[in-house]
């Protein structure tokens, strides 16, 4: 094996992860960001980020001299074997890819690229993006490069492991020895490579996320069918999921998708279909399902108590998901938001996101030191996020916590036998009223 010389740009939730899991397979890395402080951060050891596992295999790494920090574009560069663009392109307010970042990074590559280096594109990018990172640093630089396309699956919550045990490995590449470059950079992984030309790659990522949304989306859909029908969406999901063209995965109701993903990339892939005259109607449905579903948690406590005025919701989660502290598009900012606005008290917690949260929720918002605190005194429970430690409260606990005592349930975190006779009025998402 022959280690290479790395440059990664962006240390988000990709970039360095991508960083910290390229220096543990034996690679030379310098990940490169804009951001002095993060920068800062990691150079003392602290991960910017919240992510299981990462903190450790940085440091190592780190303090083998395999992994280093820079806010110098130049420095990351020189010599660079390859460099990752792993920068964020979150959503424009008309739906489309805000891509700044990405022209930024081409400018930066531009002006210090000093020797060949295969450019490979993580970020996920609108089909012809890479075409126009390749014709901009063309124009611009006289030093020869060739472009890849290698879009990243890693989940937040799990990116280290899923870097290091993903289901496959995108190349898109119209060079064949750049698209080696970068199979034999990612072989230690020991995971399957699939090969192909670059717009496909750009598409497979777009369209790997739209059909993950629509397996959510439709199964809230059959939630709500199961609510009006008298059936329970868990077993119908799970006798779904045993037929293998279904498969059980992504079959989970609830208070639907958020995070820093699925909500932009869904809309970006509608503006990119629009831009070809094509109007991706199922994909359409799919987001307005996931906005109906992100507020299901008000419409069931304004139902049950007619108004919500005065009453105080504990809000048990704040992150998008469990093991991130990532609240972009999380459904507790539009809980929050709606609850003050209905005339609610909410106190929040959350065992990772709560900094995050204070940032973005509305002022009117409390803040618990743990969620036995959160509940204490509240009117009625909303379960936001499926942390594993509310997932161990027992169901006595919120009976004997809450005042009213009821619990909404956005996760389906408990089995309805269980809420039977615990002493509270229980709602979840596709399955019967326990009361
Ligand atoms: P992020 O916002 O967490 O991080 C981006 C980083 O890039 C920031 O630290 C920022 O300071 C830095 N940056 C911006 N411009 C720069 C420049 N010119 N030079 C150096 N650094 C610069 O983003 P993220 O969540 O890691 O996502 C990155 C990309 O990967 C996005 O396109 C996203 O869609 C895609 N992606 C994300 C995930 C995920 O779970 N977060 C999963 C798969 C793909």
């Amino acid at each position: 094996m022959i280690f290479k010389k790395i440059a990664v740009v962006g240390t988000g939730y990709v970039g360095l992860v991508t960083g910290v899991a390229l220096s543990e397979i034996g690679h030379s890395v310098t990940c490169v960001d804009i951001d002095e402080q993060k920068v800062a951060s990691m150079r003392e050891g602290i991960s910017p980020i919240y992510e299981p596992g990462l903190s450790d295999l940085m440091k190592k790494n780190y303090e083998a001299g395999r992994l280093s920090f820079t806010t110098s574009h130049e420095l990351a560069f020189s010599d660079a074997d390859a460099i990752y663009i792993a920068v964020g392109t979150p959503q424009k307010e008309d739906g489309t890819a805000d891509l700044r970042f990405i022209e930024s990074v081409a400018r930066n590559i531009a002006e210090h690229l000093t020797s060949y280096a295969v450019i490979v594109t993580k970020s996920t990018v609108p089909v012809g993006t890479n075409d126009y990172i390749k014709q901009y640093i063309e124009k611009h630089t006289d030093v020869s490069f060739d472009v890849v396309s290698n879009p990243e699956f890693l989940r937040e919550g799990s990116a280290v492991h899923d870097t290091f045990n993903g289901d496959r490995i995108v190349i898109g590449s119209d060079s064949p020895f750049a698209g080696q470059v970068i199979e034999d950079i990612n072989a230690p992984f020991g995971i399957p490579v699939f090969k192909t030309d670059i717009r496909s790659a750009e598409m497979i990522k777009y369209a790997s996320n739209a059909f993950l949304a629509t397996k959510i989306s439709f199964v809230n859909e059959i939630a709500t069918l199961c609510e009006k029908l008298g059936a329970n969406v868990e077993d119908v999901a799970k006798g779904m999921g045993q037929d293998k063209r279904i498969g059980e995965k992504f079959l989970n109701a609830g208070i639907g998708y958020g995070g820093s993903c699925f909500p932009k990339d869904t809309s970006a892939l509608v503006q990119i279909a629009g831009n070809v005259e094509h109007e991706f109607t199922l994909l359409k449905a799919v987001i307005e399902v996931n906005y109906k579903q992100q507020r299901l948690l008000l419409d069931k406590a304004k139902e049950h108590f007619g108004s919500l005025r005065g009453k105080t919701i504990a809000m048990l989660g704040t992150a998008f998901k469990p093991n991130t502290d990532d609240m972009r598009e999380a459904a507790s900012t539009i809980l929050a938001r709606e609850l003050v606005l209905a005339g609610a008290h909410v106190v929040a917690y959350d065992p990772i996101a709560m900094d995050a949260a204070k940032k973005l929720f509305p002022e009117a918002v409390d803040f618990a030191e743990n969620v036995k605190s959160a509940l204490k005194g509240a009117d009625a429970a909303f379960l936001v996020t499926e942390w594993d430690d509310f997932k161990e409260l027992r169901p006595e606990q919120y009976a004997s916590l809450l005042k009213e005592p009821v619990l909404f349930d956005g996760r389906n975190c408990y089995d309805l036998e269980g809420m039977k006779g615990a002493g509270m009025d229980y709602y979840s998402i596709g399955r019967p009223v326990v009361k």
